[in-house]
């Protein structure tokens, strides 16, 4: 299962003690205070980066520990700072205090960074108390604390691609089918109670996310069936599939599925309902038989002609015998190649997350 929540320790250097100490010398009487500073403790940095799409690496690592900073020593010597403990996220992760739920930071982009830890200040040595009346100080700080604390890291999907469907619609099977996810398949509604991430390798250069989540039923945006939460896991995607089941079993005939999908969408949000998309048919492997209607066409074709007369992309799939899928796949990649990564630069609300 997909992880978008973790919790993480950090815990930056201290800072190393200032050193006190004196000159001390053959042919140098009082030879006066030369303890250094101590190094500054090393920070816990988080930082955004490209090759990381999920949180599981955190499930076996919680503890972000930064070196401490070197104590001053003697002859003004200044301690080694402590190295900063850089910690890689996926982009897309939000960084939150234990006890808050506005985050601190939204580590957008690869490349963004977020000081989760900040090290110590090393303390001054004695030699940086010499005055003209205090020619021998006896004083030397000690280096701060580094900042410790829980965080909580929090990422919403970054897929690529979202199905959004009806249940049983085959949106488990289809991302079984191109991707590695394995979500539960079975001809039951609402199997997937959770989303899955699927990462399709389209070539050696190119490949994309997909995110199954639980099916989308009428009333949906009201709260029927598993409501619209998890469709915030969409909501950072750049393209829709929308599936439609061609097979007879379906009670809606695909057109009014179509449009009952639309409808939740739209009550969603905006964002998704505008977002581009591709209407897939699928099963098609089950139309066999599939016999004209009152207006001379089979489910397939009818629905093929509603989406031209829209503007909306489609394309017939079967999941099972494998028709069309590959063309599913190098569709969408060329769809994807052709839009800007980039998202919208909208501040995120934090909400409930799936477990
Ligand atoms: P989901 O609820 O949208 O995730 O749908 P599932 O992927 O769980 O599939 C629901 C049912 O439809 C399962 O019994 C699948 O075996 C079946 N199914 C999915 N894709 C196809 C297909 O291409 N052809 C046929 N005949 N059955 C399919
Ligand atoms: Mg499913």
């Amino acid at each position: 299962m997909f992880v978008d929540h973790a919790r993480i320790f950090v815990s930056a250097g201290g800072g190393g003690n200032g050193c006190m100490s004196f000159r001390r010398e053959k042919y140098v009487p009082r030879g006066g205070p030369d303890g250094g500073d101590g190094g500054d403790g090393g920070s816990v940095i988080l930082i955004a980066d490209a090759d990381l799409s999920t949180l599981i690496p955190f499930r076996y690592r919680r503890l972000f520990r930064a070196q401490r900073g070197q104590h001053g020593m003697g002859s003004n010597c200044h301690g080694r700072n402590g190295q900063d403990m850089v910690v890689k996220v996926p982009p897309g992760t939000l960084i939150l205090n234990e006890d808050s739920t506005s985050p601190l930071a939204d580590l957008r982009k690869a490349g963004d960074r977020f000081i989760a830890g900040r090290g110590g200040q090393g303390g001054r040595g004695n030699a940086r108390f010499a005055t003209s009346t205090n020619q021998a100080p006896r004083r030397a700080d000690k280096g701060e604390p580094g900042e410790e604390r829980w965080l909580t890291l929090e990422l919403k999907l970054l897929a690529d691609v979202g199905l959004v469907g009806f249940p049983n619609a085959g949106k488990s099977t289809l991302i079984s089918r191109i991707s590695d996810a394995r979500p539960k398949i079975a001809d039951y509604p609402f199997t997937t109670l959770t989303p899955h991430l699927g990462h399709v390798a389209v070539d050696e250069s190119f490949s994309f996310i997909v995110a199954d989540i639980p099916g989308l039923i009428e009333g949906a945006a009201r709260g029927a069936g598993l409501g619209i939460r998890f469709l915030r896991h969409v909501e950072r995607t750049r393209l829709l599939l929308h599936l439609i089941d061609l097979s007879p079993g379906a009670e809606q005939d695909p057109i009014e599925r179509l449009r009952v999908i639309d409808k939740e969408l739209e009550a969603s949000s905006a964002d998704l309902a505008g977002k581009p998309r591709i209407v897939v048919a699928t099963k098609s492997d089950t139309l066999i038989g599939d016999a004209p209607g009152p207006e001379g066409f089979g489910r397939l074709e009818a629905l093929r002609l509603h989406c031209a007369q829209r503007n909306l992309v489609f394309h017939a799939i079967s999941a099972v015998s494998g028709d069309g899928v590959a063309e599913l796949v190098r569709l969408v990649a060329t769809r994807l190649r052709q839009m800007p990564k980039s998202e919208s630069d909208s501040p995120l609300p934090v909400e409930e997350t799936c477990g």
